[in-house]
């Protein structure tokens, strides 16, 4: 049975998906890599909150 592999989305190389406790990474060192990208706000996503103000205007206000 071959061994399936992915891309390591850190380093490109492959990766082993099964049997690996770094996947979907080809390694630990990559794992973290990616964790502390993220820990260090390299991956901030910047998507404004929805609910437009005046959105709550006519709740509770009903005579
Ligand atoms: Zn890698």
């Amino acid at each position: 049975m071959a061994p399936k592999t992915r891309p390591c989305p850190q380093c490109r190389k492959p990766a082993a998906t099964t049997d690996n406790p770094a996947r979907p990474f080809c390694s630990e060192r990559c794992k973290l890599n990616d964790l502390s990208r993220w820990l260090g706000g390299e991956y901030v996503i910047s998507t404004p909150l929805p609910g437009p103000p005046g959105a709550w205007d006519h709740s509770g206000n009903e005579d």
